[in-house]
């Protein structure tokens, strides 16, 4: 039974999830529609579209380096919120994950927490503030309490895409608290919030490189 993630298997996970969100383009900025600009899916399709190009370019040599050089693309290609946020997630990803090849359960765990933080940090969000946040913190909680069960990887990662899920789904019954949408207020109810949506498509790819090869 696998217990590491490898940086080949991490980069083909991350590969895929460019294609997930170049097919999930025009459903992300759907759900934008309703409770923000619409924008979500373009702005998204268009940040990760470069990041395929990027790896394509760079060799699998270590953890640090394949997040960092996500992060800095992510940060340079989305406009707004969106580029900050999610190039801060990739970025601290990488700070945690200098020259490793390879990553166990409790390194997922150091990576993750230091990525929330980072956009709890610049984004100033509570947790059921219908965010992206509401798909990253319970998945984070979930990976930890997977750790302290002492669960093998590929268990800890899909209860964590699970739980991800979960976390998206909750953001429909929500009301936007934070960023754009919450000068909708009461409208927001009902709609699951796009940027939680794509935070899901992000993780589930992570959850999946174990088995991506
Ligand atoms: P914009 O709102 O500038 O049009 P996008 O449409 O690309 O940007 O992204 C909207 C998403 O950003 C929201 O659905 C929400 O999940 C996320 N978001 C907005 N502000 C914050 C914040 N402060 N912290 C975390 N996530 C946020
Ligand atoms: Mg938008």
């Amino acid at each position: 039974m696998t217990d590491t993630i490898s940086t080949i298997q991490m980069k083909s996970a991350l590969e895929e999830l460019c294609d997930t969100i170049e097919k999930e383009k025009e459903y992300l900025s759907e759900l934008d529609g309703a409770i923000g600009d619409g924008d979500h899916g373009v702005n998204m399709a268009k940040c990760f579209r470069e990041v395929k190009k990027k790896l394509a370019e760079i060799p699998a040599d270590d953890m640090g380096s394949l997040f960092k050089s996500v992060g800095m693309v992510v940060l340079n290609s989305v406009g707004g919120a969106m580029g900050a946020l999610y190039g801060t997630f990739f970025l601290r990803m990488s700070q945690e994950s200098v020259d490793k090849q390879e990553l166990n359960l409790d390194d997922m765990v150091h990576n993750l927490q230091a990525a929330e933080k980072g956009i709890l940090d610049i984004g100033q969000a509570k947790l059921g503030d219908k965010t992206l946040l509401d798909t990253l913190s319970p998945a984070i909680r979930s990976l930890e309490k997977s750790e302290k069960g002492g669960r093998l990887l590929p268990e800890a990662l899909a209860a964590f895409g699970q739980a991800a899920k979960e976390g998206m789904e909750s953001t429909t019954d929500m009301l936007a608290k934070t960023g754009r949408a919450s000068r909708l207020g009461e409208r927001t109810i009902g709609h699951q919030d796009p940027g939680a949506t794509s935070c899901y498509f992000i993780l589930r790819s992570i959850a999946s490189s174990i088995k991506a090869q």
